[in-house]
């Protein structure tokens, strides 16, 4: 059995979760939008999941809006605050640069189109300032969206603050709160957003499903059109076992979260204790505010994808962080944007646990991780050259 340390891009779903998605599917297979009985059963438990929902984030069930999952809410979110902005003549669109890819290129696109976007630095603690923030606002600014924690990094921002000083400013704020949600708290009316993305898979849910929340009166237009379904704003008929499935892993990890936190917060500590004993390493982002899962190094004199494969070899199941998936060699965004030079960048490694893992997992992967490493310093020009004096160590 390989040892799952990934938590971040997906997790396997619980039991209840599982069991939650069978038993919706086979029990209330109806349209929620028919009105006979089958499709009234299966409102009445659309009804109930939203219901629940927005009792553990704490908003009114109206402003919870079904979608596909992280990427659809967040693209909702930016698209419909940019487009009623520039009615207004507010055309200006404030982030971060550690932001996902899901808003970063819809970002991007409205950049195409003609808004003004502006991406906020962090600092070497992979955190954003608020005043940054407030400094980047003015009389023409349409949205901020400044995620909850970092997907890469761990890194947990000041979204209250924010939050705060966009009310004050009559700015409309969107935070992705995708790894956020189901691990540390969340909290909607102290966050004081108008949107939040959320996704199932990453608390133990089914794929493929998420929720938008758009504060009452927040400017919402609907990515797909058809059907009125979710008032009119999303299209389409209900996943109804996905949010059912949904609903079921984040009460679960609700209830789970205290102790699940604690017993990830003491393998994060060994972990980064561990592989801090290896030469010309640094942990990323801070090291205290970050999710509890997340530990996120660098390797100096090492290449990020070796040091995944290898470690998949010893049945470690990991990842680099960053988005060299699609066989561009560009390093990733966040490690560049915490200060990381290029090649430092390149040796990155993240590992992310969940309740599932244990000191005994987190054990072999120091080990494996001290031999890798070391296996591959052995083979590598760069190491031989940082050994010899030809470059300078960075880290
Ligand atoms: C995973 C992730 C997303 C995308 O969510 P999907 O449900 O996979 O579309 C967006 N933002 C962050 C921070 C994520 O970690």
């Amino acid at each position: 059995m390989s040892i799952y340390a990934d938590h971040a891009a997906t997790t396997r779903m619980c039991d209840a979760a599982l069991k939650a998605y069978t038993r919706t599917a086979a029990e209330f297979f109806g349209n929620a939008s028919s009105l006979h009985s089958a499709g009234q059963r299966a409102q009445e438990v659309l009804t109930d999941c939203r219901k629940r929902i927005a009792g553990i984030l704490n908003c009114d069930p109206r402003e919870i809006y079904f979608t596909s999952g992280g990427s659809e809410s967040d693209n909702q979110a930016i698209l419909s605050a940019a487009y009623a902005g520039a009615k207004k003549g507010k055309k200006k669109l404030i982030s971060t640069a550690i932001e996902h890819h899901a808003v970063l290129h819809t970002l991007k696109k409205l950049e195409r189109e003609g808004f003004e976007v502006v991406l906020l630095p962090v600092g070497e603690d992979g955190i954003v300032e608020t005043s940054d923030v407030e400094a980047a606002i003015d009389d023409g600014t349409a949205l901020v969206s400044v995620m909850l924690a970092n997907n890469e990094i761990g890194t947990i921002q000041p979204v209250e603050e924010i939050g705060a000083l966009c009310k004050r400013k009559g700015v409309l704020f969107h935070t992705d709160a995708v790894q956020a949600v189901g691990h540390i708290p969340v909290d909607i009316a102290k966050i004081g957003c108008d949107y939040l993305a959320l996704s199932a898979h990453k608390f133990c849910g089914p794929k493929g499903v998420g929720v938008l929340y758009a504060k009452k009166g927040a400017p919402l237009s609907s990515l797909i059109e058809g059907g009125a379904q979710e008032r009119g704003k999303r299209a389409g008929t209900e996943d109804l076992p996905a949010i059912c499935a949904m609903t079921v892993a984040l009460e679960a990890s609700v209830a789970d979260m205290d102790a699940t936190s604690k017993l990830l917060r003491g393998l994060q500590d060994k972990l980064i204790a561990g592989l801090s004993e290896i030469e010309h390493c640094a942990l990323n982002g801070d090291r205290v505010r970050r999710l509890p899962g997340n530990t996120s190094f660098c390797f100096e004199g090492i290449e990020g994808e070796s040091l995944l494969l290898l470690l998949d070899e010893a049945g470690i199941e990991a990842s680099s962080g960053s988005a060299c998936t699609s066989g561009s060699l560009d390093p990733s965004h966040v490690l560049l944007a915490i200060g990381r030079v290029h090649d430092v960048a390149h040796g990155s490694l993240r590992l992310t646990l969940g309740a599932e893992n244990t000191e005994a997992d987190v054990e072999h992967i120091i080990r494996s991780v001290k031999e890798v490493v070391s296996y591959l310093r052995g083979m590598s020009p760069v190491w031989r050259d940082l050994q010899e004096g030809k470059r300078q160590f960075i880290l």
